[in-house]
C-alpha cells in the first residue's frame, strides 16, 4: 500500500499511484500529479514532507534554538575561561572570589539555557511526531472503513 498525499490540505488522495498521473483530492479539488518517475513508497516517507507542509515554520523553529543552544554553551565556555584567565592575573581576595564566582555561574547558567533550548527544539520535534503518528493513524482508519475486508 503506498499514499499519495494532496499537497494543499494533507489528506490522502490515492493509495495506488501510479507514475505521471494526475489524481484530483477529494476533500479540496486541488489536483496532485506523480512524478513520472514515482517509485512506490511507505506512508513513514511521507512524515517530514507532509508536517512540515502545514507547519512550515517548525523546521525554522526548531533549527532556531539548537542553534542557540550551541551559542549559548559557547559564550558561556568563553565567559567561563576569560574569568579563569582574569581570576589567575588578579589573584587578590574579593576580586578572585567574583571572578571564580562569575566562571561558575557563566557555565551552570550557560548549560541551564542550553538545556532548554535543546528541550524547546526536541519537544517540538515530539509534538510533530505525535501529529503525525495520529493522522497516519486516521487516514488508515478512513480507508479501512471506505475498503472493509471481504467477508470470507
Ligand atoms: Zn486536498
Amino acid at each position: 500500500m503506498s499514499f499519495i498525499y494532496c499537497s494543499k490540505c494533507g489528506s490522502v488522495v490515492t493509495m495506488v499511484p501510479k507514475p505521471g498521473k494526475s489524481y484530483e483530492c477529494q476533500k479540496c479539488g486541488t489536483v496532485v500529479k506523480t512524478p513520472s518517475d514515482y517509485v512506490p513508497k511507505t506512508v513513514a516517507d511521507y512524515k517530514p514532507f507532509r508536517t512540515y507542509i502545514r507547519y512550515p515554520a517548525l523546521k525554522t523553529i526548531t533549527t532556531v534554538f539548537r542553534f542557540l543552544g550551541w551559542i549559548i554553551i559557547l559564550l558561556a565556555c568563553i565567559s567561563f575561561f576569560i574569568s579563569l584567565i582574569l581570576a589567575v592575573k588578579y589573584n587578590s581576595g574579593s576580586l578572585l572570589l567574583t571572578l571564580l564566582l562569575t566562571s561558575i555561574v557563566s557555565l551552570i547558567g550557560g548549560g541551564f539555557w542550553a538545556l532548554i533550548c535543546f528541550a524547546l527544539a526536541e519537544s517540538i520535534e515530539v509534538s510533530i511526531d505525535i501529529e503525525e503518528n495520529t493522522r497516519t493513524a486516521k487516514d488508515i482508519l478512513e480507508l479501512i472503513k471506505k475498503y472493509p475486508r471481504p467477508s470470507q
